[in-house]
Order: structure tokens, then C-alpha cells, then sequence
């Protein structure tokens, strides 16, 4: 699988816990018709993990078991992975990768909300300031498919919608012959 065989693009959705992920990528599958892959759900539902992280509170991800899953999915283009991290893919796996950003004190409203305990809250909030998701994005994937996006109001989220339909109809433009 490589980049020119998809005549339709696979979009990675990435940022902190809280930044709109999910909220922007359901709306983004509503208007383009691509399917929506949240893979913390494929990993607990496939069993793609190596147990239970009782002290981070999180399951432990087997990439290899990950990559396989996605692999298969992704082989046809027109898919929208909604992931907090985005270093676990392959590069041939995505067109475009998208990267919410959030305001720190929306962000830690938004995990205080969630229910998140105070030490969860903290670890993603300062996450979120140590730009670790962008950092991650940027030694992961060419500069010329990454969108960072700001994430803290609606308006911005009906604005990003745009910006990313853009970017999918003028990578279907390019790949059609
Ligand atoms: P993630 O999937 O990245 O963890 P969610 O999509 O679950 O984030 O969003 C977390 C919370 O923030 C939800 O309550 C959602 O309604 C809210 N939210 C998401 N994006 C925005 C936005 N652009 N502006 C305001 N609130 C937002
Ligand atoms: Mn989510």
C-alpha cells in the first residue's frame, strides 16, 4: 500500500484527550461519508492490547496487533482514525494528518467534565502544554500533509470541517487520472 494507489485519502485525527477528537471526526464521517475509526474502542473491542495499566490507567497497546487491524482497513482510503497518538502508525497509513490544539484551562475543564481523576487530568493537560502530541506528529510525518488546527470553540470546529474537506477534495483532484 503506498500513497498513489489511494484514489481516496485516510485521515489521522490527533491531539491530547480532550482537544475534540471524536466530536470533530463524527461530523467530519456525517459530511464526507468516510468512515470513523476510534481505535481506543477497535483496541478494548479487538483485544489489541497486553492487559490493563492499572497505574496509568490505560490499556497497554500492541502495536503490532494495531497496525495489522488498521492495515486492512485503511487499504481502500476513505477512513478517519481518531487517535491520541499518532507515532504507533506506519507513515504510508495517512494522506492527511490532522492535530487539535487547546487552550490549557478549556482543555483541563473538558477532562474535569469527563470525570478523569486529578492525576489523569494533570498528565494530560501537561501533555497538552509540552506540545508532546505536535512534537510527535512532526518527526512522524511530512510537513506538507499535517493541518494544526485550534480546537477551543464550536465556531472553530465548523471552520476546521472546512478547512479539512478542502484539503480531502484537493487530494482526490490530484489522484484522479
Ligand atoms: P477527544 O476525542 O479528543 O478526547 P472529544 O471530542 O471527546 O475529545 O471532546 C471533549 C469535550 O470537548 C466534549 O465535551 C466536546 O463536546 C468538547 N469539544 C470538542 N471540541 C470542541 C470545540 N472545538 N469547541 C468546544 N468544545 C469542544
Ligand atoms: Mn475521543
Amino acid at each position: 500500500m503506498s500513497i498513489s494507489d489511494r484514489k481516496i485519502p485516510n485521515v489521522l485525527i490527533t491531539g491530547t484527550p480532550g482537544t475534540g477528537k471524536t466530536t470533530l471526526s463524527e461530523l467530519l464521517a456525517t459530511v464526507t461519508g468516510f468512515q470513523h475509526i476510534v481505535v481506543g474502542d477497535l483496541v478494548k473491542q479487538k483485544e489489541l492490547h497486553d492487559g490493563y495499566d492499572e497505574e496509568f490507567d490505560t490499556y497497554i497497546l500492541n502495536e503490532d496487533k494495531l497496525n495489522d487491524e488498521l492495515e486492512d482497513m485503511l487499504v481502500e482510503g476513505g477512513k478517519i482514525v481518531d487517535f491520541h497518538s499518532c507515532e504507533v502508525f506506519p507513515e504510508r497509513f495517512f494522506d492527511i494528518v490532522v492535530l487539535l490544539q487547546t487552550d490549557n484551562s478549556k482543555l483541563y475543564k473538558r477532562l474535569a467534565a469527563r470525570g478523569y481523576s486529578q492525576k489523569k487530568i494533570t498528565e494530560n493537560v501537561e501533555c497538552e502544554i509540552m506540545q508532546v502530541v505536535m512534537e510527535e506528529v512532526y518527526d512522524s510525518y511530512k510537513e506538507e500533509i499535517i493541518i494544526r488546527l485550534p480546537s477551543d470553540t464550536v465556531e472553530q470546529m465548523e471552520q476546521n470541517i472546512s478547512v479539512i474537506q478542502e484539503k480531502i477534495e484537493s487530494y482526490i483532484q490530484a489522484h484522479s487520472a
